[in-house]
């Protein structure tokens, strides 16, 4: 035991020691930026064993080598990213076994790789390795190098600076984590502006070639004998089709890059639902599908874009049409509530399961079951239906029961009375 080594004054420094480790644990695990973590985690090793200098020695998987890329103490700067083989250095030996180690002369030990102290002309002559373990594996090694005042390394130092590496390895695991989870949120970004940017080009070299098909085999269609119409009326049903994707992507995209511009008015709700219905009554019909209306009997007036939500209603009545078999009831409803308005479209038709309800409106999402009885549609009506609702300021919804039918509801603000009044003067 040295001269004041006293049992007082080691019980006081283990006291001091303790109390930084908890310091030192509250800021790691407080902090996710990599390199901030790195220099903090050598100054405190330095600082904790008593040492000239400190460092951190991670693996470099591509090389299949170790690499310095944190350093405390002289010669520091020098040191950052030099490479240090697995095989023939301590750090490599600590790395592979996952065992510390203490090395008190340098010069006595084969396995010091001592290239790079001539390469920086640092005279290393201790050195306190310990391995960094995440879940059993080692990812890099902590050394301390050169004790101060002349003595060796001990057992404590060694406690310690494990202590202070199973903590590091957790704090760097994390911040790389973080690091590759943003670096993976930018790729994404990216790539969805790419994708944005790639619909908006499709769509719109999709458009022109597509309205001239249809023009002409409209024209072409009323100068047709019977045979060549039959033949013509594919033709322009499949353009129709391809024409509503095309409106559809389109639609989709200016709502999820935000540059939707609404084209706000004052309308009775009723009448264009109304409309809406008449449009596809033919289709119910022939389908033998019935549409019952039930509506209040005064005006529901709301400020809204009107061909949006017409666009809402329909998706609603095409998917309630598409998805019911014939012989069915489609029920369109709409009930005013406190400063709002509820429309629900109501049918008996195949339903949703209970574990698809949540994904219907996800885009390109359909339902498994329902594919094969599919008559077009790319899962985009619901995503679309959704983006202009929340647009308006209210909110869309499912409930349905598999095999006995789906109700669809979504809201919208109406204009509140006074307001109305106000404007009436
Ligand atoms: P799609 O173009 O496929 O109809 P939507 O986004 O409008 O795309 O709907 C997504 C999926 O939700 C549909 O493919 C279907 O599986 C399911 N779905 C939507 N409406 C109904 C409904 N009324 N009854 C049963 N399933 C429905």
């Amino acid at each position: 035991m040295a001269q004041n080594d006293t049992p007082q004054n080691t019980l006081s420094q283990r006291i001091k020691e303790l109390e930084l480790m908890v310091q030192i644990s509250r800021t790691l695990t407080s902090t996710l930026d990599l390199e901030r973590l790195l220099k903090l985690i050598i100054t405190m090793a330095a600082k904790l064993v008593s040492s000239e200098g400190a460092s951190i020695i991670l693996e470099d998987r591509q090389q299949g080598e170790l690499v310095f890329r944190a350093v405390a103490g002289p010669k520091s700067k020098a040191l950052v990213n030099i490479h240090v083989p697995i095989e023939g250095s301590i750090a490599g030996t600590v790395f592979k076994t996952q065992a510390p180690l203490i090395v008190q002369n340098t010069e006595r030990d084969p396995r010091h790789y001592s290239a790079v102290d001539r390469n920086i002309q640092f005279d290393t002559q201790s050195i306190l390795a310990v391995p960094m373990l995440f879940k059993q594996q080692t990812i890099g090694v902590l050394e301390a190098v050169n004790k101060l005042e002349n003595r060796g390394f001990d057992q404590h130092d060694l406690q310690i600076l494990s202590t202070l590496a199973a903590q590091a390895a957790i704090a760097i695991e994390n911040a790389r984590l973080v690091t590759e989870l943003q670096d993976a949120n930018t790729r994404l970004a990216e790539l969805d502006r790419l994708k944005s940017n790639f619909i908006a080009i499709a769509s719109h070299e999709l458009r022109t070639p597509l309205t001239l098909i249809l023009g002409y085999a409209s024209f072409l269609r009323q100068e047709a004998d019977e045979a060549a119409s039959k033949k013509l009326d594919m033709v322009l049903q499949g353009a129709t089709q391809l024409q509503r994707l095309i409106e559809d992507m389109v639609n989709l995209n200016h709502l999820e890059t935000g540059s939707v511009e609404l084209s706000w008015s004052e309308f009775d709700l009723r009448t264009l639902i109304q409309e809406a219905i008449e449009r596809q009554q033919q289709f119910a019909l022939a389908r033998s599908l019935e549409i019952d209306i039930s509506m209040p009997v005064a005006p529901l007036s709301v400020r809204a874009d009107r061909e949006k939500i017409d666009i809402v209603l329909n998706n609603l009545l095409n998917n309630a049409i598409k998805f019911t078999p014939p012989g069915g009831r489609i029920q369109v409803t709409m009930r005013p509530q406190t400063g709002a308005v509820a429309v629900s479209v109501i049918d008996t038709g195949i339903g949703i399961p209970a574990d698809e309800l949540a994904h219907i409106f996800e885009r390109f999402h359909q339902v498994a079951s329902h594919l094969t009885r599919r008559e077009g549609g790319m899962g985009l009506g619901l995503p679309i239906a959704q983006g202009i609702i929340e647009l308006h300021g209210g909110r869309i919804w499912a409930e349905s029961v598999k095999g006995r039918g789906s109700r669809f509801t979504f809201t919208l603000p109406t204009v509140p009375h006074n307001e109305k009044d106000l404007k009436d003067v």
